[in-house]
């Protein structure tokens, strides 16, 4: 079966595609197939309902089986921000330097333990029929002081994953390594299981 990447933030749309094209789905953008989608507002105030949102305005533009992942970074002592607003915390939407120094800000004199946070993506997938499938994954760590590494993208420069024992920044690892931790990751293998079990894969 032939699905699209419903997302138009081009980095996590390369980290979607280089994931599912390995395990055997035939994933095309929208413009590859000619038709063009719109950017529904995230009105929603879960990931799961943000993620519906865009794979269902997607699967109804195009006609295709639509794949949307909603995410974002959820800090404990914030009490979960900036959680489903990450791409909008500063106010000016996608613009990761902002939402990135607004977070250091917020945290500043927080100390080392009290930073724990959790990166959360939910994946969902709209078909024609109205059936749909929706998945989560969590990468667990900790915000840091300072921008590390010049990899990933968003929030990875001040993220530690609890994998790397804080030595590490999401952005200072590979692309496959953030691929095998990461919330992404995570929740696309959960996908694909869920296809395998559909046997439509
Ligand atoms: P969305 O496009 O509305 O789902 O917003 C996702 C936002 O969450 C991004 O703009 C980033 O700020 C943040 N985010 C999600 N996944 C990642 C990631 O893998 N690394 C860094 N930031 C991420």
């Amino acid at each position: 079966m032939d699905y699209i990447i419903a997302t138009h933030n081009l980095k996590k749309r390369d980290e979607l595609c280089r994931i599912l094209a390995p395990l055997g789905l035939k994933i095309h953008l929208a413009e590859e197939l000619g038709i063009t989608l719109s950017d529904p507002d995230e009105t929603g105030t879960t990931f799961e309902e943000n993620a519906f949102i865009k794979a269902d305005t997607a699967c109804k533009e195009s006609g295709y089986p639509c794949i949307a992942d909603d995410s974002g970074l959820a800090v404990d002592y914030l009490n979960g921000a900036p959680g489903v607003y990450s791409a909008r915390y500063s106010g000016d939407h996608g613009n990761d330097d902002l939402n990135n120094e607004l977070l250091l800000r917020n945290l500043e004199g927080v100390p080392n333990e009290k930073r724990s946070a959790g990166y959360v993506s939910v994946i969902c997938c709209v078909y024609p029929d109205g059936e749909k499938i929706t998945v989560r994954g969590e990468c667990r760590g900790r915000i840091g002081y300072e921008y590390i590494g010049d990899g990933g993208f968003g929030y990875d420069p001040l993220f530690f994953p609890d994998e790397y024992g804080y030595k590490k920044t999401m952005a200072q690892l590979t692309a496959d390594e953030k691929d095998a931790i990461s919330h992404r990751g995570k929740a696309l293998k959960l996908f694909v299981k869920e296809l395998e079990r559909r046997n439509d894969k």
